[in-house]
């Protein structure tokens, strides 16, 4: 097999392919430890798939990650729910997971190479090897073509395997574009996020460890012009929330902001002959709600319609049993289902 991208769509591929008794070659065009642009924010349900894959482990060695109880959600109306997890068989608390990519994606990178996955950095894939719509591999950097019996497209929203397959569909809503950035030196005393939703977008703010470092994510509109420089434009959205940013302003951006947009990414047929795609590669809709198929549309136009996000917070707080359901929808910890939004919005 060939997996191309070691983000953890691919690393995670990858380990079960290997652990199946695959020969695995795991190519991706960057050098781990490397940034991506994500809100860093990982549901119960995806911690414990790190747990299975032994991966939280290495997470912990490297002393990074929090642990945080939910995420407090602000309506355009500055009414706040906090979303909890727990299980649904004894209600037992769940947590979710705050880490920065940097070390999540190298944690996953290493488990697949201990589990005997060949992986090479630096190495970015140019093609899809095709015969007959037939995928045969994949074209090396310097031209050389590389045989596989699957070709797996772990590339992420841009990826390569999906356009060389023809399976990409103009996705044309929501058009969003999302910028994140690592601020330092901003203590965070609660033991959970905050999502705060706006009139025209969102930002999620979440602390990465204990010594003052947060990962914040800033999701609007595509603008219908340049808003300038990325930190521009993150700066100038964050100042719309004035208790977020009076406490943003105790520290400072570290690194690059990064992001871009539109980000959402439909495919027709996520695999085929000689090809599978996964995680972004196979679509991507936006970052609030994950990917939970028909209600996340839902949820996108709850946030894009200020008085139905106020709503949908203040119904929130009145019905506590429909709450936790959404808790444990929202962490992964089960399968989403419609009716939850028609008991969440009817009488
Ligand atoms: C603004 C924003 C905020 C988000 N916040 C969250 C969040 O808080 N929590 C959450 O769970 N998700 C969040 N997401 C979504 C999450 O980041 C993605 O779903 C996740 O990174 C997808 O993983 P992946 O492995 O599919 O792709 P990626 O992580 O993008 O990895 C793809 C890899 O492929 C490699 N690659 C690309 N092209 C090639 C090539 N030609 N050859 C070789 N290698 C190649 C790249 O170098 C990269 O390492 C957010 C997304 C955005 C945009």
């Amino acid at each position: 097999m060939i997996v191309v991208g070691g983000g953890p769509a691919g690393s995670a591929s990858a380990c079960f392919f290997a652990k199946r008794g695959k020969r695995v070659l795991l190519v991706d065009a960057a050098r781990f430890p490397r940034r991506k642009a994500c809100a860093e924010y990982i549901s119960p349900g995806g911690a414990a798939i790190l747990e299975h894959l032994g991966v939280l482990e290495r997470i912990r060695d490297a002393g990074a990650g929090r642990w945080l109880r939910g995420m407090r959600i602000q309506a355009p109306s500055g009414e706040r729910h906090l979303v909890e997890y727990a299980d649904n068989s004894g209600g037992q608390k769940r947590y979710a997971l705050s880490v920065s990519r940097l070390v999540l994606d190298a944690a996953l990178l290493e488990e697949a190479r201990a589990r005997g996955v060949e992986v090479r950095e630096n190495f970015r894939a140019r093609d899809v090897w095709l015969t007959q719509r037939r995928a045969h591999g994949i074209v090396g950097p310097s031209g050389a073509r590389l045989e596989a019996e699957l070709v797996v497209g772990a590339d992420g929203l841009h990826s390569i395997v999906a356009r060389a397959m023809g399976t990409r569909q103009p996705a044309g809503w929501p058009r969003r574009l999302g910028l994140v950035a690592h601020w330092a030196g901003v203590d965070w005393p609660e033991d959970y996020g905050w999502m705060m939703v706006g009139p025209r977008d969102y930002v999620g703010v979440a602390p990465l460890d204990d010594k003052g470092l947060l990962t914040v994510g800033y999701v609007r509109r595509m603008p219908l012009k340049r808003l300038g420089s990325a930190a521009t434009a993150m700066q100038a959205g964050l100042a719309q929330y004035p208790e977020l940013a009076k406490r943003l302003s105790r520290g400072h951006i570290s690194g690059p902001v990064l992001g871009g947009g539109p980000l959402a990414r439909r495919v027709r047929q996520p695999a085929g002959a000689g090809y599978a795609l996964v995680g972004d590669a196979a679509g991507f809709f936006d970052p609030f709600t994950g990917d939970k198929e028909r209600l996340v549309a839902l949820v996108q136009v709850f946030v894009q319609t200020p008085r139905l996000m106020n709503f949908v917070i203040h119904r929130l707080q009145q019905r506590p049993r429909l709450a936790r359901e959404l808790g444990r929808v929202l962490g992964d910890l089960q399968p989403a289902r419609l009716d939850l939004v028609w008991r969440l919005l009817g009488p």
